[in-house]
């Protein structure tokens, strides 16, 4: 993706739409099932899926070509809109994600993971901007407590 593309008149307003609409689906979210997603989960994940093949619609894929690359990209978006910071967290040969200062983050000590809804965004763009299917996870979480939220990313094979 290049600068000129992000900054670019249609594209950008339609990104910038897309961060808004997926900052207010966190909060909403939140808002409803607060620190439990409990029998929401699946639903939750759905929601996260379908507004990330809509995100993945919308950002560029020049410089597409692994899931570092679509990583990079989702995380500059990410920074960009606020929305949270993404960094790779470094623990041997698992691809794990971490994510902080979320926009929904809601505090410590809910004991689970929270978070089904990034769950279905990363797993959407992933699969969308690679063609291949991806099954991610979230393994820690800042409701767990845990400083950050860490997201184990599998290429499956169906
Ligand atoms: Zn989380």
């Amino acid at each position: 993706m290049s600068e000129q593309d992000f900054q670019s008149g249609e594209r950008e307003k339609e990104l910038e739409e897309q961060a808004s609409i997926i900052k207010l689906s966190m909060h909403t979210l939140k808002d409803h099932y607060g620190l439990n997603p409990g029998k929401y989960r699946k639903p939750v994940r759905s929601i996260g899926f379908q507004l990330g093949l809509e995100l993945a619609r919308i950002l560029p894929t020049e410089a597409i070509r692994d899931v570092d690359s679509v990583v990079k990209q989702l995380s500059s978006y990410w920074m960009k809109y606020g929305i949270g910071e993404m960094f790779w967290v470094d623990r041997g040969e698992e691809m794990l994600l971490g994510i902080q200062f979320c926009s929904d983050c809601i505090g410590r000590g809910a004991g689970y993971t929270t978070c089904p809804f990034k769950e279905g965004i990363l797993e959407a763009v992933l699969e969308s901007k690679l063609e291949n299917k991806y099954r991610v996870d979230e393994v820690e979480c800042c409701g767990s407590p845990a400083p950050n939220c860490v997201f184990k990313i599998e290429p499956t094979l169906d």
